[in-house]
């Protein structure tokens, strides 16, 4: 693939270096034609006549079938709308709803804190003698006995960008009559995903971190197709029906991935999403991750090099890794702050972590270098000591 041509397809603010691509992908240039020509051609012009003239309606599952392309999903098996936590408790409720024998849901600590809330909360609704069960990684392949009902995992591990082996797990999971959801947050548009040779019975992801469909960009959910004419949904929303515009008073499941859907499209967020995946279509998945481990390693070697001061949390194999790299530092707030100020742009996860993203389409080898020579300079100059760069914002 050549990057040097994907760099130029998005606006890149000058002087800044991007490392955040993993919780919000930067604006791809073409998106802001796109949402001009729907909302003024489309809304503007055509107004309700849109959502059949326009294909608004159909969107969820044509956009869903793109992004199946990168996580291995067959076209069908996928659907698009609402946010990711809401994602994880749709996909959770069908998961534990066809295991009506068995009591637990199993995940990590660290998993994402929402997909744990969001168990939590549907634990509390159901009152079915559900609980939570957290082990951590090591410990989850003697945990799937006999009362667990789905195993709840994020692939790419938030913080630390520790990969999962999402196959083996699956298989695991299976062979002891578990149904697993994976959420491929930081997954999707990361590394290689195959869900359905995995054998994987529902994954979820969002479309604003590496796919760079923009904040708010609506979430997705796989299932796996064998399961989509028994799974009933908890959020039977009138879109998933098999006939919304029959306005029938009782809810029938619509035909396959379609029940997955909730209600309104969020149609500007969609065209955002569009624009994206026009990137997307053209990206080889294994070329991908390919550059993502050479500039991940570039970039750990320069930091460790010229910054005494930092440890690697990220695990030091790329192959245990996703595409971003994580180092503990003392006063790693400031720090993140400080770098932010000069360009660098990385984010900040309590209690000591910068968190770094390597997004290969628009990420290169001088990138990655000059962010850790003025990630030392800081370092070694205390240049972060100042307390404009103490000052802790809602958002880190
Ligand atoms: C980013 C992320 C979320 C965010 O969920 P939203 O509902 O989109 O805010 C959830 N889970 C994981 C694992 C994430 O990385």
């Amino acid at each position: 693939m050549d990057f040097a041509g994907t760099k130029s397809l998005f606006h890149l603010p000058s002087g800044v270096i991007y490392l955040d691509g993993n919780s919000l992908g930067p604006l791809p240039k073409t998106t802001m034609a796109k949402l001009e020509h729907v909302t003024r051609h489309e809304w503007g012009e055509t107004l309700i006549t849109a959502w059949n003239g326009a294909g608004w309606m159909s969107q969820p599952s044509r956009l869903g079938d793109r992004i199946g392309r990168l996580i291995g999903a067959k076209p069908g098996s996928v659907v698009v709308g609402d946010t990711l936590s809401i994602k994880v408790y749709q996909a959770l409720a069908a998961a534990i709803d066809l295991q009506p024998d068995r009591n637990v849901i199993l995940s990590e600590p660290e998993n994402f804190p929402s997909d744990l809330y969001m168990a939590q909360g549907l634990i509390g609704s159901l009152d079915r003698g559900l609980t939570l069960k957290c082990v951590t990684p090591d410990k989850i392949p003697n945990a799937l006995e006999q009362n667990v009902a789905a195993l709840l995992l994020t692939e790419v591990n938030y913080r630390t960008g520790r990969l999962h082996n999402m196959q083996e797990l699956t298989q695991m999971a299976r062979e002891n009559g578990v149904l697993t959801v994976w959420d491929l947050a930081h997954s999707a548009g990361a590394i290689p995903v195959d869900v359905a040779r995995a054998g994987v019975d529902f994954a979820v992801g969002c479309t604003y971190k590496y796919l760079n469909a923009g904040p708010g960009a609506p979430a997705f959910i796989y299932v796996a197709p064998k399961l989509h004419d028994h799974i009933r949904p908890a959020l039977s929303g009138w879109l998933g029906h098999q006939a919304p515009f029959a306005f029938d008073p009782d809810y029938h499941p619509g035909p396959g991935i379609e029940r997955m859907r909730v209600g309104t499209p969020p149609v500007l967020q969609m065209a955002a999403l569009e624009a994206a995946l026009d990137i997307w279509d053209t990206v080889d998945m294994q070329d991908i991750r390919a550059r993502s481990i050479v500039l991940s390693e570039l970039f750990i070697e320069h930091v460790e090099r010229q910054c005494p001061q930092v440890n690697l949390v990220s695990p030091r194999d790329p192959n245990q890794r996703g595409s971003q790299v994580s180092f503990a530092v003392d006063d790693a707030y400031p720090v993140v702050q400080a770098l932010i100020a000069r360009g660098v742009i990385g984010d900040f996860r309590a209690p000591d972590l910068m968190r770094f993203g390597f997004a290969p389409l628009f990420i290169d080898e001088q990138d990655v270098e000059n962010a850790a020579t003025i990630l030392a300079d800081i370092l070694s100059s205390k240049s972060w000591d100042r307390p404009e760069f103490k000052k802790r914002a809602f958002v880190t």
